[in-house]
This record gives structure tokens, C-alpha cells and sequence, in this order.
């Protein structure tokens, strides 16, 4: 028996509601020479401690327009093994088939969680989780060191560990000594740790933020209010697991918390320059108007610095994304005919941001 027409057509119409899901990409420049990649190398299911199935993870990740991903099951705490057993390196291997056809990248992760020192640290870049399962912690970071995983410290601050202060302790100067501390989360979560930024600059660490989720993602971040997770930016040769671990190694990245931009200077500014596209000049009699674009999902918060008196402009200004902007600058006098100001929310050390300087002649 032939089916009905109508049914044919519910039936297509339902594979194809069945596959839709619309991705919700910010938009974040390129910057020169490199792919500006989305990550998030710390993210828990039903393995550890969290509340989801690995395959959930890729769709959260696949509908926000990540690039990557590493799930990072804690070791050593997995309070549903006797419901949901398997190895250590089981949610990968769930997980990967949907990667796979959802195109984010899956980075096989673990997260070794000891109490403080040294605290909780992801080896990212495992061949075998399982083999990190170890009493001793100095054991579990020699094998991770023997996989050339790319390790980090997870939330230096964190309160439950560091109630008071955050502190760089005798374990992780040996952690670093032995070359088993590459980076470090500067965001964890919802929180930013002004200190470890500062560690990543001094000591050359590789710049991290991650969710660190738990949750199914929505019950955290309310996206129809414009909110977030915490993203790693990598600055990539290509959308590879190889142009990302090197690009890791050679500490290209920053970190998008909230409306803040976290990392070094020499990419930061890029990204602002990539951003903000100047549409038109026109020159007054004694002023001059510039049209800017932000074709960037990014909001830019600035700040007039020090400047000549006789160029007069905005004290504050916020450059909304995806938004056009006419900006009227006034000259009352002779003047050196430059703008300066600092982007307040481009952080590129703890409390100073990107200063910028135009010259308007
Ligand atoms: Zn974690």
C-alpha cells in the first residue's frame, strides 16, 4: 500500500525539524595569520560529577558554535560509578562518533583532582586516561608528561582550596620545574583570578577560561540574555587538534569571560582591530565625524586617557556589537590631533587595559 501524501510530508517535515539546530556562533575576528578558535577544555558529565551524557556535551557545544572541546572527568571522584561504570576514558569514546558528525573537535582530557597543593589540574591531549588513575598525585603528572598531554592548573583560587588568598605554592614551583604545568585558567566558571593572569605573564604560562560545567549548560547561562560560557580563544594555523595543541604550546591564545577579553597584548589588539571597521571620515571646520563598524560580536567599553585639551571627545563610550557608531570629535585650539583612549574591558594585565591612540590629522 502506497502511504498517504500527507504522511510522506510530516514524515520529511519531522527528519528535517528532527535535524535542524540553529548554531549561535559569536562572532570573534581572525586575527592576522591565524583562525581565532572557540574552546572550552573543561567540562564534566554523568562520568564524574556532572549531570549530563557525553553526547549532550557536542550538542551544547555544536548549538553555541564551539570549535572544541575537552571533557575532563575528575579521577579520582565519580559519585554515579555505580550507576554509570565504565573506564576513565569511557565519556570520550561516547562522545566522539557525535563530534565527529557535529564537526567539533573532541580532545581526549582528564582532570586530576587533589586537594590543595596541588589542587585540581587537566591533562589535555591523553592517549589513555586510564593510565593517570594513580594514589600517588607526582605519578599521575609523570604519566601524564609521558602521553605529551598539555597540562594546566584548574581555578588557582578557588575558594573550597584557597579560602583566604590565592597562593603559588613549594608543589608547583617542582609541578612547573618538571615541566608539568603549561597553562593556567586565569577564568574558571564565573570567576576570574586576577593572580593567576599575573602568574601566566610572569612565567609564560599559557592563558585559560574555561566553564567548567557541570549543569546542562542552559540551567547556567541564560543565552537569551545575551550570557556566555567562559571560552578559551586560540589562535590557530587551522581548525585542527594539531594547529590547537600548537598554538597551546606557543601560548596563542586569550580568554572571553563575560564582556571581558583576557590575554597579551599583541592579540588583543588585533582582535579590536579586526573588529571595529571605519566606514567614513568627513572633516568639519573645526571637527571631524568617523563612522566605525563593530562587525564583532563584542562589546568595547572605552575610556578617554590623557590627551591634548584642545581634542574634545566622548569621556566614556561603549561600542555595542554588530553596531555603527558616528563619533564627532571637536578641535578648540591648536592640538597634537590624536585620540586616546583605553578599551577597560580588553584586559591586557590585571586592571589595565588596551590602550589605543589615533591619530586624526
Ligand atoms: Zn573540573
Amino acid at each position: 500500500m502506497k502511504p498517504p501524501k500527507l504522511f510522506l510530508l510530516i514524515a520529511v517535515l519531522v527528519a528535517f525539524t528532527g535535524q535542524a539546530q540553529v548554531q549561535n556562533r559569536i562572532v570573534i575576528p581572525d586575527i592576522n595569520g591565524y583562525k581565532t578558535l572557540q574552546c572550552d577544555f573543561h567540562i564534566h558529565t554523568v562520568f564524574s560529577d556532572g549531570l549530563v551524557w557525553p553526547t549532550v556535551r557536542i550538542n551544547e557545544a555544536y548549538r553555541e558554535g564551539l570549535d572544541a572541546i575537552s571533557i575532563t572527568e575528575h579521577l579520582e571522584y565519580r559519585p554515579f560509578s555505580k550507576d554509570v561504570t565504565g573506564s576513565h576514558n569511557r565519556a570520550y569514546e561516547i562522545a566522539k562518533p557525535t563530534a565527529d558528525s557535529r564537526n567539533v573537535i573532541l580532545i581526549k582530557g582528564s582532570e586530576i583532582t587533589r586537594s590543595m597543593p596541588p589542587g585540581h589540574f587537566n591533562a589535555i591531549f591523553l592517549n589513555d586516561s586510564e593510565a593517570l588513575a594513580k594514589d600517588d598525585w607526582r605519578e599521575s603528572f609523570a604519566e601524564a608528561k609521558r602521553q605529551n598531554a598539555f597540562i594546566f592548573w584548574n581555578h588557582p583560587g578557588w575558594d573550597a582550596q584557597q579560602p583566604d588568598t590565592t597562593l603559588w605554592w613549594k608543589e608547583h614551583t617542582e609541578i612547573y620545574d618538571k615541566g608539568w604545568m603549561h597553562g593556567i585558567e586565569v577564568v574558571n566558571e564565573k570567576t576570574y583570578y586576577e593572580e593567576a593572569f599575573q602568574w601566566a605573564l610572569d612565567k609564560k604560562l599559557t592563558i585559560l577560561g574555561n566553564s567548567d560545567i557541570h549543569e546542562p549548560i542552559q540551567t547556567d547561562y541564560d543565552f537569551a540574555a545575551g550570557e556566555h560560557r567562559a571560552t578559551t580563544l586560540v589562535f590557530a594555523k587551522a581548525r585542527t587538534p594539531e594547529a590547537i595543541r600548537e598554538a597551546l604550546d606557543n601560548r596563542r591564545t586569550a580568554v572571553y569571560h563575560k564582556d571581558l577579553l583576557i590575554g597579551e597584548e599583541q592579540y588583543l589588539r588585533q582582535i579590536f582591530d579586526n573588529s571595529i571597521e571605519i566606514t567614513n571620515i568627513s572633516q568639519g571646520n573645526n571637527s571631524i565625524t568617523v563612522t566605525v563598524f563593530n562587525k564583532s560580536g563584542l562589546t568595547f567599553k572605552l575610556k578617554k586617557t590623557a590627551h591634548d585639551k584642545n581634542v574634545v571627545y566622548f569621556r566614556e563610550y561603549e561600542v555595542k556589537p554588530h553596531s555603527r557608531h558616528s563619533l564627532t570629535i571637536r578641535f578648540t585650539g591648536a592640538n597634537d590631533g590624536k585620540l586616546n583612549f583605553e578599551v577597560t574591558n580588553l584586559l591586557v594585565k590585571p586592571g589595565k587595559g588596551l590602550h589605543c591612540s589615533y591619530n586624526l590629522n
